[in-house]
């Protein structure tokens, strides 16, 4: 890893804040979709986002949708848009890599000088676009979208992502916005060096916002799901939340010295307490009680730290199998040449 990480000349061509004017002619927008199990919104995801682009001046678009091994018909409605509109790429992957792995590799695909990831199931309105764009051409780098009210979800859902995002804050070194999704445009500079970040588990927010750069949010409300089913069970909520804890902090780790000190301190006052009771006084401690306590109490403590370990230690053992990222089954309506082209030969 001794080169550069970013050899690229978007970074750097632009002096910082300046604004992107469009004297250059259009400028390419790609929107990344990942999409698994989402054949009964598919078509309506695509209709209103192409209404939504279309309206906008100066723009030329590309949809990149990333089909993340879905078991219903997606890969067919999604070859179907293909068919009828030239703008529509297709990437069919080897099967469900999770979203945030569908994301990279949609981004690894775009082409655009500004790239919008984006939901399937319409839950982040399209229609919020235009005003990133606007941003964008402003001179920010990135356009997070941020929810201000989320519909249709259960309070359980709301509640937990709430204390999440407020925990990841308090636990990890860099800044993730409260109430950010993936929904956010950003631009090729930081698509580029988004995608020199090799890792695998892939928390893509948080390694937004450790990137850095002129980050700005769009409010925008959260609608419920039009149709179908969200594919994020309680189980890979969960497996999110400790890539993002175990991704971003290392303070989990430093937790087996805080509670080795606990539990020396609490086994120091133990003794004082024990000696002067049976120096100073008649009585004694007595007893399995405390003696079961003090046991339970470390061995606890001893399992939690070695379970807190052992995710870590399981995280560098799948980075070392420097196994790709996904696979790639099939591509559809991709250019044959093109800058992505070459961003692939370089970063595969
Ligand atoms: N998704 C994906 N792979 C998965 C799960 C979800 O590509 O394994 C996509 C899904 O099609 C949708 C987006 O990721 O476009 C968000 O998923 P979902 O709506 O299920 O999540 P939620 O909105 O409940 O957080
Ligand atoms: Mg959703």
């Amino acid at each position: 890893m001794g080169q550069p990480l970013i050899e690229d000349d978007y970074l750097g061509r632009r002096i910082a804040g300046e604004s992107r004017s469009n004297t250059q002619g259009p400028v390419l927008l790609s929107v990344v979709v990942p999409c698994f199990n989402e054949e009964a919104i598919l078509r309506e995801t695509h209709r209103r986002l192409v209404a939504t682009l279309e309206a906008v001046p100066d723009l030329d678009f590309e949809l990149v949708y990333i089909d993340d091994g879905s078991r219903d018909a997606t890969l067919n409605v999604l070859r179907e848009l293909q068919h009828a509109d030239a703008r529509v790429r297709v990437l069919a992957l080897s099967r469900n890599f999770g979203q945030q792995m569908a994301v990279t590799a949609g981004l690894q695909c775009a082409a655009g000088d500004a790239v919008v990831v984006i939901d399937a199931d319409l839950q982040d309105p399209p229609e919020v676009i235009p005003e990133m764009l606007d941003r964008w051409r402003k001179g920010a780098d990135v356009a997070y979208g941020v929810r201000t009210k989320r519909e249709g979800e259960t309070r359980f859902k709301r509640w937990t992502a709430s204390a999440f995002y407020r925990l990841l804050a308090r636990l990890t070194d860099i800044s993730i916005p409260l109430d950010t999704g993936d929904f956010r445009l950003m631009d090729r500079a930081v698509v580029n060096a988004f995608l020199a970040m090799p890792e695998r588990d892939r928390f893509v927010r948080g390694m937004v916002a450790w990137l850095g750069f002129r980050q700005e949010p769009v409010p925008y409300r959260r609608a419920a799901r039009v149709a179908g089913e969200t594919g994020w069970p309680l189980r890979n909520m969960l497996r999110l939340a400790t890539d993002g804890l175990v991704s971003f902090s290392l303070l989990p780790l430093r937790l087996a010295t805080w509670l080795g000190l606990l539990a020396a301190g609490l086994a120091l006052s133990g003794i004082v307490y024990a000696l002067v009771l049976r120096l100073c006084t008649a009585a004694w401690v007595s007893g399995w009680t405390s003696l079961l306590i003090a046991v339970l109490f470390l061995g606890g403590v001893q399992l939690l730290m070695l379970g807190l370990l052992g995710e870590y230690v399981g995280r560098i053992y799948g980075e070392v199998k420097h196994r790709p990222l996904y696979l790639v089954e099939e591509r559809l309506g991709f250019p044959p040449t093109s800058r992505r082209a070459v961003q692939e030969e370089t970063t595969e």
